[in-house]
């Protein structure tokens, strides 16, 4: 291969809006032949909001004061409703972050776990209420105090505008699209059907990400992997393109082989048509 389109093709790729690390980059996107992107803040903007809350205000303060210590973007929602509805929050002892489930801690003698029902518990009429918001495409967080589950809180994120036309361009390319999230079935399927992809992989705990590209590839798929948070990394640098928003953190910019600048999935369409053209120059 000549560099020399490899180069120019580096530099097409700045005017769309493509950060490549390395002119050999485009090489490796060639025999993609498999999409998975993460969901939030990827396909869904990742700033998401309380939408429901089916709480007492004294657990809703609990559990914003345990969300206050969290950068995740659900904790962030949880934290400031909290705040706007109960006034600043308490302070939170022994706090702990668990990877993929949620969040615990200490706060005014009790113990306050938020997240998943394997970490919190459940009762039959959470559950309902559970089922309800996830149809809907939301993420449903429950509340625990004392080891009693008490309170469910509905925390909606939206799709990006681009989204479904981007994902559609994908397939126009021959890729498979996947899904692949953290979050649960229900509410992954809904945003998966929103923007036409009919595969999903979810509940799948952060550090099992980088597994499931490794199994598609055991498979015999040629993988591209789009992410944005630091749970992403892994599974970035495992993938045989690894593309990170833009605007997502430096830990998954580092991980990747391309950054998509502006956060647009049509930048992954882009990505991919460009390195097929420029390999088509040196041919
Ligand atoms: P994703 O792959 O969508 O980025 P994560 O792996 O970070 O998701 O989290 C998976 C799920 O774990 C979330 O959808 C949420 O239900 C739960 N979770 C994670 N962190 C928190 C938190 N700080 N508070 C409440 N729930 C959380
Ligand atoms: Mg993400």
């Amino acid at each position: 291969a000549t560099p020399t389109a490899l180069l120019v093709g580096t530099g097409r790729g700045a005017q769309l809006g493509l950060l490549i690390k390395g002119p050999e980059i485009l090489e490796s996107t060639r025999k993609v032949d498999t999409i998975v992107l993460d969901k939030t803040g990827t396909v869904t903007t990742g700033r998401m909001a309380v939408v429901d809350v089916a709480a007492e205000d004294d657990v809703l303060r609990l559990a914003g004061a345990v969300e206050a210590a969290s950068e995740h973007p659900v904790a962030r929602a949880i934290a400031a409703a909290a705040e706007e509805r109960t006034g600043t929050l308490p302070a939170v002892d022994a706090f702990v972050n668990r990877a993929g489930l949620g969040v615990e801690g200490d706060v005014e003698g009790h113990c306050v776990q938020v997240g998943r029902a394997a970490l919190t518990g459940s009762t039959p009429q959470l559950d309902a209420a559970r089922a309800d918001a996830e149809a809907a495409g939301r993420t449903a967080v429950l509340v625990a105090v004392d080891g009693a589950p008490v309170g469910l809180i509905a925390v909606a994120d939206t799709v990006k505008p681009t989204s479904a036309a981007a994902i559609a361009q994908l397939r126009a390319l021959g890729l498979r699209p996947i899904l692949l999230t953290g979050d649960n079935q229900e509410t992954a399927r809904a945003v998966a059907a929103e923007v036409g992809i009919d595969e999903v992989i979810a509940e799948v705990l952060p550090a099992d990400k980088a597994a499931v590209v490794a199994r598609l590839q055991s498979e015999g798929r040629v993988v591209a992997m789009v992410g944005d948070g630091v749970n992403d990394a892994p599974a970035l640098a495992r993938a045989d393109l690894g593309l990170a928003i833009g605007t997502g953190t430096d830990v998954a910019i580092e991980a990747s082989d391309l950054t998509l600048v502006s956060g647009d999935l049509h930048a992954a369409g882009d990505a991919i048509r460009l390195s097929r053209a420029t390999l088509r120059t040196i041919r």
